[in-house]
């Protein structure tokens, strides 16, 4: 991508800009319609598969329902499942209505989904029979009234609302017409994010969010394929929808009408058995299945040769690992991008034939980034480390609620503090090297300290925690708690890590360990020093 470079600030391409009353449910609604009776999506566990048509009639059937059981704009509907096609036909369904749009980790405890909801309070939430008996639980103790809407044959919770009666009704698309938007003001989807600090927050996205990432996707496509002169038929994602890594990249693929072929769960051998036998050519990853593809011997065993675009995110993808993989498997075009949920994901990307191997590329259209001296706040020049900062069309409305929070990550100038370290080459290439944020995580998932702290002093044994991540090369971090204990405690590093897993998904629990210390080092305003729990880190991992 062309880069220029003024005055410390690096800029990505001009920007083609997006008309601010656009809706994304009419733009996903037109290239649904391009799409006809080509196949949309295939469930590889089963091989069963939908078109364009069939999902178009299926969301517009539903849209009309949700309008007639109260559904207008601006009201959220959460959405908690697996991937499955019924997940793609109700975010589809509630974007036509201009509802918002909040999907939930599937692997949520209760009081994790109860965090949520007291956020985002939704008016409806779809869920399928593995999340609906948390959902339902946390959902009646809301002090609002949230209807449940379950996808498959069972009504397995009280008071729901069959989604199959819901698409039953045959409505004639060319009749329907979606709700008005103003794209650059409404929010389309809220997701999950910590941010820099504290605990999981909803990120407002609007509907010129999502549209600019789409159109930037497309010149991705487009500029690779140029290069290459090939064509991307099939896709395969495995990353979950409900993360929004997952969710933004399947409906800007889909948006090109390229066919996706996708996984429910990671099983190396099915994994791997759809790569080939679905001929499949792109693939989006994340880090850990990068470590996967490199070092499994499974993988010599299977014939990968259709794949030539790999693309990986949501977190450090090394050199080491980009280049084995690239040796090991033969495919040629593996390429980190680097976002985050706060500016719609995809900021820098490397579109390069593997000359910038680990950097994360380059700014995307429209955007500039600065690198700050994080002791002086200067704005530094080439190949010298700083926070990144990034000002972009893609930047978030705002964490839903919570104003303060949102002021102190975007400044005035209307650039967001990426919390992340790292620096740019002459050429504009940028390369992260480390996190100052809290931030931990773990297989591309994120893991709030705040949160896993808080927690930690429920314990009443626990007289002080401290938690950071401890780096591991497949899973990226494992969550690790410095604990102070109470006097005469004799409460164990199991108990603790018990104590953790019973209250939290599985991506938060304790697989670092517990470290147990006198004191969590604070700063003279009560805040943890985490650089120096860092610091301790490396000591107690040389012991090891
Ligand atoms: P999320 O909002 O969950 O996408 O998390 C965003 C954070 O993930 C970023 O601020 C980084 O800390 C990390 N991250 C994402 N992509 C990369 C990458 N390519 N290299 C390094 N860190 C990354």
């Amino acid at each position: 991508m062309p880069v220029t470079v003024h005055n410390n600030v690096v800029s990505g391409p001009e920007e083609r800009g997006i008309p601010a009353h656009l809706s994304y449910g009419q733009f996903l609604f037109d290239q649904l319609k391009n799409g006809g009776d080509n196949i949309a999506l295939v469930n590889a566990e089963t091989d069963e598969s939908v078109t364009y048509r069939h999902i178009l009639q299926h969301s517009v059937n539903l849209a009309t329902t949700l309008r007639k059981l109260g559904l207008k704009k601006g009201d959220v509907v959460g959405l908690s499942s697996e991937n499955r096609f019924e997940f793609i036909v109700a975010a589809l369904a509630v974007t036509y209505c201009g509802g918002i749009l909040s999907t939930l980790n599937i692997t949520y405890t209760p009081g994790e989904i109860t965090h949520l909801l007291k956020i985002i309070k939704p008016k409806f939430i779809f869920t399928s029979p593995i999340t609906s008996q948390n959902i339902y639980d946390c959902a009646i103790e809301m002090p609002y009234k949230c209807q449940l809407i379950m996808f498959g044959e069972f009504d397995v919770v009280p008071d729901c609302i069959m989604y199959d009666n819901l698409i039953k009704d045959h409505v004639n698309v060319d009749d329907f017409t979606l709700t008005d938007v103003n794209g650059q003001d409404d929010t389309v989807a809220v997701m999950c994010s910590s941010g820099t600090t504290g605990l999981p927050k909803g990120v407002e996205l609007t509907h010129v969010n999502f549209l600019t990432l789409s159109a930037h996707m497309r010149y991705y496509f487009e500029c690779v394929q140029e290069k290459k002169k090939t064509g991307i038929i099939n896709g395969l994602t495995l990353i979950p929808w409900f993360h929004a890594y997952g969710f933004i990249t399947t409906f800007a693929v889909m948006a090109m009408n390229i066919k996706i072929v996708f996984l429910i769960r990671f099983d190396e051998q099915q994994y791997l058995e759809t790569i080939q036998n679905y001929k499949i050519n792109m693939t989006t990853i994340v880090p850990p299945l990068a470590v996967f593809l490199a070092k499994h011997p499974l993988v010599l065993k299977y014939d990968l040769s259709s794949l030539v675009e790999v693309w990986c995110g949501a977190a450090p993808l090394s050199k080491e690992i980009q280049q084995a993989v690239s040796e090991r498997t033969g495919i040629d075009f593996i390429k980190q991008g680097y976002g985050l949920t706060e500016v719609t994901m995809a900021c820098l990307v490397d579109l390069t034939s593997g000359d910038k191997v680990g950097s994360c590329g380059t700014p995307a259209p429209g955007m500039r980034v600065k690198v700050i001296d994080i002791e002086n706040g200067k704005q530094l020049g080439p190949n010298q480390e700083g926070e990144l900062w990034i000002k972009s069309p893609l930047r978030m409305k705002g964490y839903m609620g919570d104003r303060a929070a949102s002021d102190a990550l975007i400044d005035d100038a209307g650039y967001v503090r990426t919390g992340d370290i790292g620096y740019y080459d002459n050429e504009g290439y940028f390369y992260i090297v480390d996190r100052l944020k809290e931030l931990i995580k773990y297989k591309g998932f994120q893991v709030a300290p705040a949160e896993l702290e808080a927690l930690l002093l429920q314990h009443k044994e626990i007289a002080d925690a401290g938690v950071v991540g401890l780096p591991n090369e497949e899973a990226g971090e494992l969550p690790l708690a410095f604990i102070v204990t109470q006097p005469n405690s004799k409460v164990t590093e199991k108990e603790i890590v018990e104590f953790v897993a019973s209250k939290v998904s599985p991506a938060k629990r304790l697989r670092g360990g517990v470290v147990f210390l006198k004191d969590i080092p604070k700063n003279a305003s009560g805040k943890i020093l985490r650089r120096e729990l860092r610091k301790m880190l490396q000591k107690y991992k040389s012991k090891l």
